[in-house]
């Protein structure tokens, strides 16, 4: 499949690991927006959080998990981060496999202003 995220799940195109398993990997964004930018991704292929069947929601389950873990790993889950998945076109979604953003390390902006 022509899919980025795929590629570099296979390390046909590479990343900067922060966590991997068997079901999902963290790595950094390429092009970060905070002092820590994480992508964590599931290893198996869905387009986006709406492409996700209800069998398979235990995968969000288990991101959610890791995304705790990463947090205390580095050091920034006491002083808070932000976390984003795109949803397709409205939602702003570049790349069409599901990701979730894990922005931390800086008081973030506010939500709600950005989006008047
Ligand atoms: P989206 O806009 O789809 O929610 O987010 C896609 C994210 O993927 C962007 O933040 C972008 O910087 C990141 N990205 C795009 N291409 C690459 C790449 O080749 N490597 C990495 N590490 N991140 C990428
Ligand atoms: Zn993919």
């Amino acid at each position: 499949m022509d899919c980025l995220f795929c590629k570099i799940i296979s390390g046909d195109i590479p990343s900067s690991k922060v966590y991997e398993d068997d079901k999902i990997l963290a790595f950094n964004d390429i092009n970060p927006v905070a002092p820590y930018h994480i992508l964590v991704i599931p290893k198996k292929h869905y387009d986006s959080i709406a492409d996700v069947p209800e069998k398979d929601m235990e995968i969000v389950a288990h991101i959610h998990s890791v995304i705790n873990k990463i947090a205390i790993d580095k050091g920034f889950s006491d002083a808070g981060y932000r976390i984003i998945t795109n949803c397709r076109e409205d939602g702003g979604q570049e790349v069409k496999h599901l990701h979730y953003h894990i922005l931390a390390g800086k008081k973030l902006p506010n939500y709600e202003a950005e989006q008047k």
